[in-house]
This record gives C-alpha cells, sequence and structure tokens, in this order.
C-alpha cells in the first residue's frame, strides 16, 4: 500500500521523519509523499527526512511561528483558518500512485491534536482515497492537561478519518530510557511494525507471495471503521552462513508451529491500544520472513486461529517473503475494535480535568477580585 504520509504537530513529523528513514532503509515504496505541518518553526528545522520544501508552518500570523503552546481549541482555530495552505501542497501530491492518504499526530499536545481532525475531514471532502489517522495517545504520566486534549481530539479524529489507528504511549517499553531516546526507538518499531504491513503488497516481482496482502485488503479491513489496535512480534531464525558468506536458506521443519506461536505472540502480547480483541470487527494478519518458512499451511492455521480468537469471520491474511531477513515477523491489524478500557479511563481523566481547571479558574478569578478591592473602595484605576 502506497501512502501520502502528513505528520501533523511535533510527534507526527517525527513518526513521518521514521517512515521515510524506514522506507530508505528497506528500499521499499510505502511512501508516495510525506509532508510536515507544524505551528512551531523549531519542531520543522528539526526533522530530517521530510523534504524542507514540503514542511509547512501556519498559523503565523497567530503565533508566530512559536507552536500553540498545547492549546489544541487554538490549533482547530489556525487549521480552519490555514487549511487551504495545507490543501494546495498536497494538490502537488501525485495522487494517482497513492492508495489511501494518513494523517499522523500526537493527540496530547496543541498542534497534532487540533490540526489533524480539521485536515482529515478537509482530506475526506476533496479526495476519493481513504484518509487514515495514525494516533498516538499520552502516557498516563504525561498530566491532566495532556489527557483532555487527546480525549477531545480521539472523538474528534475518530469521527472524521475512515480508521483510527491508534498507538498508546503508555505501552512505549523501556522504562530506564531517557524521553527523546524512547520516543525515538518508539517512533522506529511503529514505522517498521507498519512498514511491514504496507510493504507486503509493493513487492518487486522478485519473490512472489503466495497470499498477496495487497491495498484493497488493508482498505477493506479498515473499511469498518472506527478504531484499530496492532500488533507485532518476531522470532529469532537461525542462520548458517555458506562457504561464500551467504545466508543459507533456514530449516524449515518448524515452520507451520513457528508462524502460529509468533501470530498468538502478536496478537496477545502488547497491542498498539490494548483491548478485548473479540469487540473487533475485521482483522488483517500479514506473515514475513524468508520464503522458505511461509508455510502456507501455518498462515492458513494462523487465519484461522486469528477468526476463533477474535470470533469475527473478516480476517484477511497473507505472507511477505523476505529472502535475506533473520526473523519471522507477523503484524496483526484489529479493526473495529470497541471495547477499550484505556479510552474509557482517559476520558475519565479528562472529564476530572476539565471540572478542576473550570473550579480553579473560577476560583482565581474570585480571588484575584479580592486581591484588588481596596479597603472601603476608595481606590481608582487610572484608565
Ligand atoms: P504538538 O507539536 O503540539 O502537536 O505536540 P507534540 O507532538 O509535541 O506532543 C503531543 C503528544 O505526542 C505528547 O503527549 C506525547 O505523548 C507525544 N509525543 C511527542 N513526541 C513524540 C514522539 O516522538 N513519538 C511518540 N510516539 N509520541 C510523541
Amino acid at each position: 500500500m502506497r501512502l501520502a504520509l502528513i505528520g501533523v504537530g511535533q510527534a507526527g513529523g517525527k513518526v513521518t521523519d521514521a517512515f521515510l528513514e524506514y522506507a530508505d532503509r528497506t528500499d521499499s515504496d510505502i511512501v508516495v509523499d510525506a509532508l510536515a505541518v507544524n505551528t512551531a518553526k523549531a519542531d520543522l528545522l528539526g526533522l530530517q527526512r521530510v523534504p524542507v520544501g514540503n514542511r509547512l508552518l501556519i498559523g503565523t500570523d497567530r503565533v508566530k511561528g512559536h507552536g500553540v503552546g498545547a492549546d489544541n481549541e487554538l490549533g482547530a482555530e489556525i487549521a480552519q483558518a490555514d487549511s487551504e495552505e495545507v490543501l494546495d501542497a498536497v494538490a502537488d501530491v501525485p495522487t494517482h500512485e497513492v492508495d489511501a492518504f494518513m494523517l499522523v499526530a500526537g493527540l496530547g499536545g496543541g498542534t497534532g491534536s487540533g490540526v489533524a481532525p480539521y485536515l482529515a475531514k478537509e482530506l475526506g471532502r476533496r479526495y476519493e482515497e481513504p484518509v487514515y489517522g495514525l494516533g498516538l495517545l499520552p502516557a498516563k504520566d504525561e498530566g491532566g492537561i495532556y489527557m483532555l486534549n487527546a480525549a477531545r481530539s480521539f472523538m474528534t479524529f475518530v469521527r472524521e478519518v475512515d480508521n483510527l489507528v491508534v498507538y498508546d504511549n503508555e505501552t512505549m517499553s523501556g522504562a530506564g530510557d531517557s524521553l527523546a531516546s524512547g520516543f525515538a526507538r518508539a517512533n522506529e518499531q511503529l514505522a517498521r511494525r507498519f512498514g511491514v504491513l504496507l510493504a507486503a503488497g509493493e513487492t518487486d516481482g522478485r519473490v512472489v507471495p503466495e497470499q498477496v496482502v495487497d491495498a484493497s485488503e488493508i482498505i477493506n479491513t479498515l473499511a469498518c471503521g472506527g478504531v484499530s489496535s496492532f500488533g507485532y512480534a518476531a522470532s529469532p531464525v537461525e542462520r548458517k552462513r555458506g562457504f561464500f558468506g551467504g545466508k543459507k536458506a533456514a530449516d524449515p521443519s518448524d515452520a507451520t508451529p513457528r508462524i502460529l506461536s509468533t501470530v498468538r505472540q502478536a496478537t496477545l502480547g502488547r497491542l498498539s491500544l490494548p483491548c478485548e480483541i473479540t469487540s473487533a470487527e475485521r482483522a488483517l494478519v500479514v506473515v514475513a520472513g524468508p520464503p522458505e518458512l511461509l508455510s502456507r499451511q501455518g498462515v492458513e492455521k494462523a487465519r484461522n486461529w486469528l477468526e476463533e480468537a477474535t470470533g469475527t469471520m473478516e480476517v484477511r491474511g497473507g505472507d511477505f517473503p523476505v529472502p535475506d531477513a533473520d526473523e519471522v515477523a507477523a503484524a496483526v491489524v484489529l479493526s473495529g475494535v470497541s471495547d477499550v478500557p484505556r479510552v474509557k479511563e482517559l476520558q475519565g481523566i479528562a472529564i476530572e480535568t476539565q471540572q478542576s481547571m473550570r473550579e480553579l479558574s473560577d476560583r482565581s478569578e474570585t480571588k484575584l477580585a479580592d486581591l484588588l478591592s481596596a479597603p472601603e473602595g476608595d481606590l481608582e484605576p487610572l484608565f
């Protein structure tokens, strides 16, 4: 599947960079074009891969390139005022080569959170191609304002996109990391996991899959709308070196159980958005690895297992042969999930935060009035 990627806000831009890095490294054709949109100039300057001409600074008349300071209402206002600028840039994308648009944004901040849902709405009105969102939820310790932003953005974004794929930063591994290195690793993983899925149908003809997962399989999986979660697992393959240093074929004797256990691990392990898997409407599985280990029976069994585990009949799947791979990897998409405790928790914290912000603001208005009221009321302001 070939995407036009639009990274909005700091996180959106960085994840877009990571997708471009993955596409470059693996020489895959999954990104037709990539844009980065921001209200903060410094964030755009910090990007490595998005072409300089594709970095769009919006809202300069309002915030002068300094960002919206986690105010997503301001982000949404700027989007409404300046979306033409972005849509003009999108008009230069060769959309005849694009299977779908994908807007990437951190939902806890201000720019991505406020701007991405509005852009989704406008892209949906103008283009036939589906518009997907990749939304990043804030980790639990980020604080109330981030939760409130995320909860409000989430409900708006889901409404405007054809499907919102969610990655919860709470699932980020590596507790000992600094924030920056943790994010860099999460972004790299995100790109790799998504990359396997997207690249599966874009083979160059050298090694042809038994069951191709092309763009239409992904589009049909996501067509039920709503929210999606994805999982990924990999099992290392031991390969001997040949006389001239090349990799020898892997031992195919345990190919079927290996595929099955990797797919189970991808589904039951750490999903990008933890959820009750039986609440999924549709699912998709891609098994990637050395061709000699991609047994047809293994992929069939894995698909059957996924049908049983999720209780849905609409499970699509296939294989993605990668001749020199040192692992067998499984990427699973659970589409249209509805039982997601994390979203309920986020909404609860958001409502509490909203209430206490209102109370605080009322209280501080009264306190300021108290402070300024002179005894006997005999002081007058200058004008
Ligand atoms: P914006 O620029 O105003 O849209 O805000 P940011 O994108 O900086 O931050 C929004 C949210 O994105 C935060 O709550 C973080 O959880 C998350 N975030 C920031 N940077 C990254 C990143 O590089 N990767 C990931 N996965 N999440 C990030």
